[in-house]
């Protein structure tokens, strides 16, 4: 099956806000065995909307949509739909229901121009949405040469459009393809090694074609592994990720950190807590990066582990470098009455490229990096902080004293 996948705004065409859901529609249509052809991108316009969808239809035998589907006159969508369907929008009572029922659980009256959510074109089935009040639709397009094309229509917001691909659309393609059932994803986060490395060392996971599938995906220097099960429901999907879990962390041991979407930061601090600890920072290469980190884990976790963080200007960091880290670690520790201080110095040129160096107090011995700081502008410093913060996760996970594998990498 070939799909088209088109995203509808005058938000995305006007380069107000990047299209970010076509490339998460085109990676989960992969996962299902689904090529994509295109991706299109059009105006909030009746007219243009009509075009692009008819001759979409032409082409692919399966178009997804996002966008368009909200109450207000310029969320066209249902309208390119009927008019390229050639099916009149009737309202439909139990989509009707749902919208006020959601606006009632509110306690607000429900605007007049929400109506126009529960209109479909007749022959149409309806995706519903537990996120929001848009509904998505299923409707049958005419090719033009007596065959039909299937449009799967599905609101903008990236929230609402995921569960109602997880929960509906996975299903109805599934079944469309030859298959039944549902798919689950299971994500392991790992820190510690690049992409490669990581697929090196697990064997013939990362396959095509391998069931459950397992994908590797790298962002500031982070890499997922995400694992697609699918089966009759999600229990047997749970139960086939599982073994697929297990290999991972086997082959990885340490350098998994967390699953879904935890972060090296919050593994730091719940492993500060289990070793009953608190960490201080200061630093001055990574310009707060890392105080920034630690802090927004401490308020997701909603603990009190992180005990605060001191920035640096580049010239402090100049006396920080030349009195030693260790020292500025201790201190830091010490100020905010922390068992644990991290220290990240100045940055510094080391044979022609930019050094940081990392040192973490509190053990039985201070614990070192140097890290090259690499990539690009935008994510050098948040991949640096991340390398400090790991280095406080594993050394707490070892104990108080450093780790076989900080060792390595100091
Ligand atoms: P709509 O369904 O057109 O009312 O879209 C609602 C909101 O979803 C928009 O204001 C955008 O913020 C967001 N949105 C719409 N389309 C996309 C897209 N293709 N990628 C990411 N966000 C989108
Ligand atoms: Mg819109």
């Amino acid at each position: 099956m070939r799909a088209d996948v088109i995203a509808i705004g005058d938000e995305l065409t006007t380069g107000q806000r990047l299209d970010t859901n076509s490339q998460w529609i085109s990676r989960e249509l992969a996962v299902l065995g689904i090529a994509v052809e295109r991706h299109l991108t059009v105006a909030d316009d009746l007219e243009d909307g009509i075009r692009a969808v008819r001759a979409a239809a032409k082409r692919a035998e399966l178009l997804v949509l996002t966008g368009g589907l909200g109450p207000t006159a310029d969320d066209l969508t249902r309208d390119v739909l009927a008019a390229v369907a050639g099916a009149p929008l009737e309202l439909r009572a139990e989509a009707l229901a749902t919208v006020e029922a959601r606006f009632a659980r509110r306690g607000v009256p429900m605007p007049e121009s929400n109506r126009r959510q529960a209109l479909f074109p007749r022959g149409s089935r309806i995706i519903p949405n537990p996120e929001g009040t848009a509904p998505g639709l299923d409707v049958d397009l005419p090719t033009g040469s007596g065959t039909t094309c299937r449009a799967l229509a599905l609101p903008g917001v990236p929230a609402e459009m995921r569960v109602m691909w997880r929960d509906t659309v996975v299903p109805a393609l599934l079944a469309a393809t030859g298959g039944s059932g549902t798919m689950r994803f299971r994500r392991i986060k790992c820190f510690g090694l690049g992409e490669s490395a990581i697929e090196a060392r697990l064997p013939d996971l990362v396959r095509r074609g391998r069931d459950p599938l397992v994908g590797i995906t790298a962002h500031e220097a982070t890499i997922t592994l995400r694992i697609a099960a699918r089966g009759a429901d999600e229990a047997e999907c749970l139960a086939r990720i599982a073994p697929t879990e297990t290999v991972i962390r086997d082959c990885l041991g340490n350098l998994v950190f967390g699953v879904e979407d935890d972060e090296v930061e919050d593994a730091a601090l719940v492993a500060v807590a289990a070793a009953g600890g608190s960490l201080a920072t200061i630093e001055a290469g990574t310009c707060g990066h890392v105080a920034a980190l630690a802090a927004a884990a401490a308020r997701r976790r909603g603990d009190d582990r992180f005990r605060g963080g001191e920035v640096l200007t580049p010239a402090a960091g100049e006396a920080l470098a030349t009195d030693g880290l260790a020292l500025w670690a201790e201190r830091a520790r010490h100020a905010r009455s922390a068992t644990h201080g991290l220290a990240v110095g100045p940055v510094e040129r080391e044979d022609g490229g930019d050094v940081v160096e990392i040192v973490l107090v509190g053990g039985t011995a201070p614990v070192r990096v140097r890290h090259r700081l690499g990539g690009d502008a935008t994510i050098r410093l948040p991949r640096a902080a991340r390398t400090a913060l790991d280095l406080v996760r594993t050394t707490c996970l070892a104990g108080a004293g450093p780790t076989a594998s900080a060792e390595a990498r100091a």
